[in-house]
């Protein structure tokens, strides 16, 4: 948009915060009204809670919306016309494109775009790009696989649009996407951090290559936390050479947050295309106060074939209370998304969210990428296995790395865990995102 510009579209990225909250006011008012008069299910959801589009006036009107959550999107799904039911708000003929969520916390969303909402999709993450640095010069590579997941689909196209070559790297394996990195001296790439790290493993123990000797220069991150962790984060930015880039973003909702050149420690939210509530977990209040984490209620203001209004994300998110250096005035959330509020377990009593696992294992320089955490019931007692292994070429861990890694989990965590020693390499390796938490404990 702008070639000359930090910004991928400065009259919004830097607008002042009140004019900011009116166009947003603005905007919630439209989709609520499109919603309404378009879905039979947003409609009665309003209705049963005796709610007209033309009630919201200001921004603390917002909360009387209902909110809506997986569950009840699957439900208005099982309806006419298939096979997205009552959430679609446009012919069907004017559908374009199909994902579906991956599924992983039930039966899977079936999300439908119109070509105007695939624009507006590309768009959102041009915003992420921008941010990060991707120009015109770049040759991008997307190593993921091209299929029904919205993935890096929106990034593919988001690339093409700033002017960047794009190189698809879809059916390829490991080993042939490293080898069209090399050769062709691609300059940036995205995908999951646990699929990035597997694959610089790959580079070196299959192909004796260091990945960071490559050319690649930077790296876009999406769908797991880890390129917030700041071990995650490191150990990426090492192994590639490069600098590391967060963004958080979901299929119902679309491409909502990015992490800025500056890294200020968390992510932008893009408050020209979103609105993001924070909601207590415990009270239900609206959060506006930096420092207080809860989950996240969203809202995507301009996609017409299946809006996403008042969204119960389920992601824990908490403001940061500084102002980014980079000079946008969009509201950075500090950390990134600290997990899921489905994740977040209590074990022994204790709450426990997988990503301060993730933390202890990535900043421990002894440990591979790799591990795994069960929780089990045992007689009646909760029990944590964490499964690591040591980095390719040793075969143990000492005591003292061994005690360490047990004192920085507690200190973490407040929880006491077993620690077993893998073989390097023997763990599972993932492609897209990992699912390295596993609780067994409804099992026993
Ligand atoms: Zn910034």
């Amino acid at each position: 948009m702008a070639t000359g510009s930090k910004y991928w579209n400065p009259y919004l990225e830097t607008m002042d915060l009140e004019k900011l909250r009116q166009v947003q006011l603005r905007k919630f008012q439209g989709i609520v009204a499109w919603g309404y008069e378009r879905s039979p299910f947003y409609r009665r959801l309003y209705r049963q809670a005796g709610l007209e589009p033309g009630d919201i006036k200001t921004m603390e009107d917002v909360a009387r919306v209902p909110k809506v959550d997986k569950a009840m999107l699957k439900t208005a799904q099982a309806g006419e016309p298939f096979p997205y039911g009552e959430l679609l708000c446009l012919p069907l003929e004017e559908v374009v494109e199909f994902r579906q969520t991956s599924g992983t916390t039930g039966k899977p969303i079936y999300q439908a775009d119109s070509w105007p909402d695939w624009e507006w999709w590309s768009e959102a993450w041009c915003y992420i790009l921008w941010s990060q640095g991707y120009r015109p010069r770049d040759r991008v590579f997307l190593p993921f696989g091209y299929n029904i997941f919205v993935a890096f689909w929106a990034g593919h196209y988001a690339a093409e649009k700033i002017g960047c070559e794009v190189v698809p790297g879809g059916v390829l394996d490991t080993t042939a996407r490293i080898l069209k990195i090399q050769e062709l001296k691609a300059t940036a790439m995205m995908g999951t951090p646990t699929y990035l790290l597997n694959m610089a493993d790959v580079a070196r123990s299959r192909l004796g290559l260091d990945p960071a000797e490559l050319t690649i220069e930077k790296i876009t991150c999406a769908g797991e936390p880890g390129a917030s962790i700041p071990g995650t984060k490191q150990r990426l930015e090492k192994a590639w050479g490069a600098k590391v880039f967060d963004h958080a973003g979901a299929t119902e909702i679309g491409a909502w947050s990015y992490e800025c050149a500056e890294q200020p420690g968390g992510l932008h939210v893009n408050e020209g295309l979103f609105l993001v509530e924070i909601e207590d977990l415990v009270t239900g209040q609206t959060i506006t106060t930096p420092g207080r984490p809860g989950k996240m209620i969203i809202t995507a203001f301009d996609r017409l074939a299946q809006p996403c209004l008042r969204f119960d994300s389920k992601d824990i998110i908490e403001w940061d209370s500084a102002p980014c250096p980079c000079g946008r005035t969009y509201r950075l959330i500090r950390g990134g998304v600290q997990g899921r509020a489905d994740d977040i377990t209590k074990v022994k009593g204790v709450l426990l969210s997988p990503s301060a696992i993730e933390a202890v294992v990535r900043g421990c320089a002894a440990l591979s990428d790799e591990y795994e955490v069960v929780v089990e019931r045992i007689a009646g007692q909760d029990r944590i296995t964490l499964k690591v292994e040591p980095c390719a070429g040793q075969d143990c861990l000492g005591d003292d790395i061994l005690g360490r890694l047990k004192d920085e989990l507690r200190l973490e965590t407040n929880l006491g865990y077993i620690i077993e020693v893998h073989r390097p390499g023997s763990l599972t390796r993932y492609e897209g995102k990992a699912r390295r938490f596993k609780d067994l404990r409804q099992q026993h």
